[in-house]
């Protein structure tokens, strides 16, 4: 392996290991952060394009949510998100059988890739909160 090549294996693996200490739904600049405190010689451009490597080849789930920037999902098995609108948590929602993404039967000259449901509404905090306030 030459020189380059052993570097890029070693940023790979530590924006990896981040990703993992750091858990959950993260947005690149969460994790950008978290790596230039111990690392502050890898950009922001090479964690990004790092991230994007990794969605590419499925080992990332790379997550569009209603509020605020992508976020990356280390889960990559087909699942759905709920969203806090006021805290703007994401959490994990298991698919269930019944809830099927609508056919596009209508539009029969396109290709679905990929379909992400996200629910929107108030987490268990909030709405304890909001109860709180009334
Ligand atoms: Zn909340
Ligand atoms: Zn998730």
């Amino acid at each position: 392996m030459d020189k380059a090549n052993s570097r890029q294996t070693l940023q790979k693996s530590i924006v990896f290991n981040a990703l993992h200490s750091l858990k959950g739904h993260l947005r690149a600049e969460d994790i950008f952060e978290s790596i230039h405190k111990d690392f502050s010689q890898i950009s922001r451009s090479t964690v990004f394009r790092i991230l994007g490597e990794l969605v590419k080849q499925k080992k990332l789930l790379c997550l569009h949510v209603p509020y605020g920037a992508l976020r990356y999902d280390l889960r990559t098995d087909e699942h759905w998100h709920f969203q806090c609108k006021n805290c703007m948590r994401i959490f994990d929602v298991p698919k269930t059988k019944h809830l099927q993404p609508p056919k596009m039967e209508e539009m029969p000259n396109f290709e679905v890739d990929e379909c992400s449901v996200v629910y929107l509404g108030l987490c268990d905090k909030c709405l304890a909160k909001a109860k709180k306030a009334k």
